[in-house]
């Protein structure tokens, strides 16, 4: 007896599900399979990780007839992977039926294949809005027998701004198709789409298990965007989680938090909707058996996921709509546990909030960013509460008598001493001494009035107490921030916290490194190999040498060569100022 008896499948469909070892159907399975083989239209809000793929696409297989060598089934998918995962998923399902090829489409590869695929007869395209409109255009593609479209991930698909594609790529296709729409939140712009090209659509929905937003405690900290990784970080050195989710919204941010994290000596990983469900997945039982921490993740990446673990979510932004607000916190107290979720907000955003807050029905309480002197405070506090438990396993004569004629030897208080043991084994130089990042409290915002933008470094020039180095391997070797950051703390020997920001061009990258090198350590560091290539580190000279540009960059400007502290403040707040002026016309220019 297998569950999906009760679902009437086609036989070589009920085979496949058989083969692949599903036993028993989803609840989106079970809601929406038996409506879409009626032929009805449905509205699934489900994520990944609940079965969807197979409840789109095992009715989408049975409306298909294999005999005809012409396009039938179509899913429209946001991203590449996505559009590769889907693609592969429905021709597993489809392996006990003869004839039937199924195509995926995306940008970034070459045409070639993917129009012969087509013009072989595949019954089934899966791909990306922007690709499928280039293959109508070619007219290797036509939609005018398509029985069963599906679109999924339609929120996603939206935000990525392909919403015109989306309705013209629908209306080509025959009025009479069957559509299935799945989307982990439903946004008016979804509701919009359903309206204008589903008829009568049944909806169905499963709500991510055991996560409700009652058992999450949740606030939120007005933080501007310069200060938010160095907030972060103080958070999560004070969190009593044993594991976190930080949310951010771009790819390029989860990995700039990801990195930024690591160099402070996090053991974070991040990952967006790009990297392959494999890696994915091997992150996630890292989350799971605690080898990783913290995970930095933008929102497609984290649907469906399910860690026990996790006790703290960060919002490193806030989530454009309610329904994804509540998706991210709901990645914490689980299984009955209890959560934590903190949400940054700019200076100008407290609109968000509200809308937030009408949408969850809940009031999130202000908390206050910890300071430095919290973290050290809190590390120490670790510390202490082992000392009774020490003092009781004993063993300690050694200790006893250095420390003995340590003091007798230097005069020193027994408490200054003790102090110093204290910040040594905490590990940190004490609050106070710590980077720009670091001394940002919540009494420094409430004047706050900066955009809320974040700041970059231009390239090339080093941030204050660092030096900018130059390295043999850019994007098109496949270095990443991670791998970079890796190597130096690894085989490197450097300290997380010694290396600053780094910027990755195409054939080299610059990374800053607090108090530069020494000679013993360029040479064991230009040895190490990321993407197989040697490092071969040596002082960045600049473009050309401190001669051209470089990569687009602005030309330096006379008076770069003085040291920030050397300059008076004035001049260099009203450099920063002009600076910052141009960066902004840029902008609006392009
Ligand atoms: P999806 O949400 O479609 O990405 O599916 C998540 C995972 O669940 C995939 O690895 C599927 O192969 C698997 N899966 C889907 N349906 C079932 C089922 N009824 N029983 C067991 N595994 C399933």
């Amino acid at each position: 007896m297998n569950g999906f008896d009760a679902l009437e499948l086609p036989s070589a469909l009920r085979e496949a599900v058989d083969e692949l070892g599903f036993t028993a159907p989803s609840a989106i399975q079970a809601q929406a399979i038996p409506p879409l083989l009626e032929g009805r239209d449905v509205i699934g809000v489900a994520q990944t990780g609940t079965g969807k793929t197979a409840a789109f696409g095992l009715p989408l297989l049975a409306a298909i007839d294999p005999s005809r060598r012409e396009v039938q089934g179509l899913v429209l998918a946001p991203t590449r992977e996505l559009a590769m995962q889907v693609a592969e998923a429905i021709s597993s399902f489809a392996t006990a039926i003869g004839g039937l090829d199924v195509v995926a489409v995306y940008g970034g590869s070459p045409y070639g294949p993917q129009e012969r695929a087509l013009t072989r007869g595949a019954q089934v395209v899966v791909g990306t809005p922007g690709r499928i409109m280039d293959h109508m255009r070619r007219t290797t593609l036509r939609l005018d027998q398509v029985r069963f479209a599906v679109l999924d991930e339609a929120d996603e698909m939206l935000r990525m701004g392909f919403a015109e594609d989306v309705e013209e790529i629908l209306s080509h296709s025959p009025a009479t198709r069957q559509v299935a729409l799945f989307s982990a939140t439903m946004p008016p712009a979804i509701e919009r789409v359903a309206a204008e090209h589903m008829k009568d659509p049944v909806r169905v929905s499963v709500t991510p298990q055991s996560s409700t937003v009652d058992s999450v405690e949740q606030s939120y900290a007005v933080v501007p965007f310069r200060h938010r990784t160095g907030a972060l970080a103080r958070v999560l050195a004070t969190s009593s989680a044993d594991a976190a989710i930080v949310f951010v919204r771009t790819r390029a941010a989860a990995e700039e938090v990801g990195t930024a994290l690591v160099a402070r000596g996090v053991i974070a990983a991040s990952i967006s909707g790009d990297v392959p469900q494999k890696e994915r997945e091997k992150i996630v039982e890292r989350l799971r058996d605690g080898s990783l921490h913290v995970l930095v993740a933008t929102d497609v990446a984290a649907r469906g996921l399910d860690v026990e673990r996790i006790g703290l979510v960060v919002n490193f932004d806030v989530p454009r709509e309610p329904e994804a607000y509540v998706h991210r916190i709901g990645r914490t107290g689980r299984a009955g546990r209890s959560g934590k979720a903190l949400t940054f907000i700019g200076p100008h955003e407290r609109r968000a909030l509200k809308n937030i807050e009408r949408a969850t029905k809940q009031k999130l309480a202000e908390a206050i960013v910890p300071s430095p002197r919290d973290v050290s405070k809190h590390r120490a506090a670790a510390v202490l509460a082992e000392v009774p438990a020490r003092a009781d396993r004993g063993r300690l004569e050694l200790y006893r008598e250095l420390i003995g004629e340590f003091l007798a030897e230097h005069e020193m208080d027994p408490l200054e001493l003790a102090a110093v043991l204290a910040a040594t084994t905490v590990g940190d130089d004490g609050p106070g001494t710590a980077s720009e990042d670091e001394e940002f409290t919540s009494a420094t915002l409430a004047g706050s009035d900066r955009p809320d933008r974040p700041r970059r470094a231009e390239p090339g020039r080093a941030e204050h107490g660092f030096t900018a180095y130059k390295v043999g391997v850019g994007h098109t070797h496949g270095a990443r921030p991670q791998s970079l950051v890796g190597a130096l703390t690894g085989e490197g020997g450097l300290r997380g916290k010694d290396v600053g920001k780094i910027q990755i061009f195409p054939t080299f990258s610059l990374v800053q490194i607090r108090g530069g090198l020494n000679g013993e350590q360029m040479q064991r560091i230009g040895k190490v190999t990321v993407a197989g290539r040697e490092l071969r580190i040596a002082p960045d000279q600049g473009p050309r040498g401190g001669r051209g540009r470089r990569d687009g960059a602005e030309r330096p400007r006379r008076g770069d060569g003085i040291p920030p502290w050397k300059r008076t403040e004035r001049g260099g707040r009203d450099r920063d100022r002009l600076a910052a002026k141009k960066h902004a016309a840029r902008r609006r220019r392009d």
